[in-house]
């Protein structure tokens, strides 16, 4: 296996996931409402073994349920993608009895889990997060403050929640706590997002936890935090990569047959190499993905680096895809319901979420800087 080609039992099944999202996502796609988790596709996604293999996928094979997924159906992608997102923590960093109480449900789309990190008042700057857990007993704390722009809020059944344990100790004083929505003291509502999945905010009003809904070591919960993002990372870039090749495969079959100036689109050259520009800078981000996924599986020391370039670049190229496969659809791309339409408002978030592109930058810029200082 190198980076750069993929196995051909790896490529047939990206096809079936193709076509599994195109046949039986999809159509539960549609009747879903905006905004809302749809339970009845996240159950279809369990259905298909899709969930639990979240639990058992390297980063490489994430990435190509990712991309894929996102090709023909891009609530089926996010569904899954915040399933993982919010169980992972529990998967990688939980006890035996949190493990066996929720993952199966999580691998059978019957529980919907959250990754809840963000706040009114820290969101690229993670670690200054104040959602307050106070010592309650010796074996408790209790929850106050607020989340927000969290995914599947407010309607999932389990939450992973940052909260700082030990006041101004910034990334050293935050602990993961696995809350399940029934806790007393949790409400959330939600927000009306650009992005179509649900998105909302939790407010935690003395919430009770206990030693046993630690995610890992007290005060080591901004560790949990940042594997489940290295881990994800790349594969936002995937996701991104599927979109853009939505984008480009539809510009393509528009270009070839819309008639103009006696012709079709695609005979005027200003057209054609808007298409040849589009394809050459999806296939650089999708090389870029997989080589960062497979750094991540190979255990290479340089991995924060590479994910952040491939979540960088494939974020800003699908933006730059879906907007220029929008302009060369014309007035028909900005049509409710439209394919395009739907990328548009899709291929926007993931520029800012998990790390907004400037905070790769930084990340990118650290890694080469400690590199120089090393030799
Ligand atoms: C659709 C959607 C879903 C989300 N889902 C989740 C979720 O499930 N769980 C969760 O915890 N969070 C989630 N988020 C929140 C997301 O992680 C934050 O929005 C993100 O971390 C940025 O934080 P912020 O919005 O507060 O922006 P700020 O931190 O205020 O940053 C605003 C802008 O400032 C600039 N900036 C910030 N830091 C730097 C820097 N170091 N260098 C240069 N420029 C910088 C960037 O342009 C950035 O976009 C979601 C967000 C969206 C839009």
């Amino acid at each position: 296996m190198t980076a750069f080609s993929l196995e051909p039992s790896q490529l047939a099944r990206c096809a079936e996931l193709r076509t599994l999202a195109a046949e039986r996502l999809r159509p539960l796609a549609e009747k879903g409402e905006p905004g809302r988790v749809n339970r009845a596709l996240v159950a279809e996604l369990g259905a298909l073994g899709l969930l639990s293999r979240l639990f058992t996928a390297g980063a490489l094979d994430l990435c190509l349920m990712r991309e894929s997924l996102a090709q023909a159906c891009t609530e089926a992608e996010t569904a899954l993608a915040l399933q993982g997102l919010g169980a992972h923590p529990v998967h990688a960093h939980g006890t035996p009895g949190q493990r066996e109480r929720w993952l199966p449900r999580v691998s059978d789309g019957t529980a919907v889990a959250a990754f809840a990190l963000s706040e009114p008042g820290a969101g690229s700057d993670a670690a200054a997060l104040s959602l307050r857990a106070e010592r309650d007993g010796p074996d408790g704390w209790r929850l106050t403050g607020e989340k927000c722009w969290i995914s599947n809020a407010p309607d999932a059944d389990l939450y992973t929640v940052f909260a700082r344990t030990t006041p101004a100790a910034g990334a050293r004083g935050v602990t993961a706590f696995l809350v399940p929505a029934d806790r007393p003291g949790l409400t959330g509502s939600r927000l009306d997002m650009v992005a179509p999945h649900a998105v909302g905010t939790l407010r935690f009003d003395g919430v009770p936890v206990t030693a046993a809904d630690v995610l890992g070591e007290p005060d080591a919960g901004f560790r949990v935090a940042m594997d489940t993002l290295n881990l994800f990372r790349p594969s936002v870039g995937a996701f991104a990569v599927g979109m853009a090749q939505a984008a480009l495969d539809a510009t393509l079959a528009h270009t070839a047959t819309r008639d103009a100036f006696g012709g079709r689109l695609k005979d005027l050259q200003a057209v054609a190499h808007q298409v040849a520009e589009m394809s050459v800078r999806t296939e650089a981000a999708r090389l870029m993905v997989y080589a960062a996924a497979t750094a991540y599986d190979e255990g290479a020391d340089d991995v924060p680096r590479r994910s952040a370039m491939a979540k960088l670049l494939a974020t800003e190229t699908a933006q730059y895809v879906v907007d220029t496969a929008v302009q060369l659809h014309g007035a028909r791309a900005l049509c409710r319901g439209h394919l395009l339409e739907h990328l548009y408002r899709e291929v926007r978030a993931p520029r800012i979420y998990e790390g907004a592109s400037e905070v790769q930058r930084g990340i990118i810029a650290k890694e080469l800087y400690k590199t120089l200082e090393a030799r």
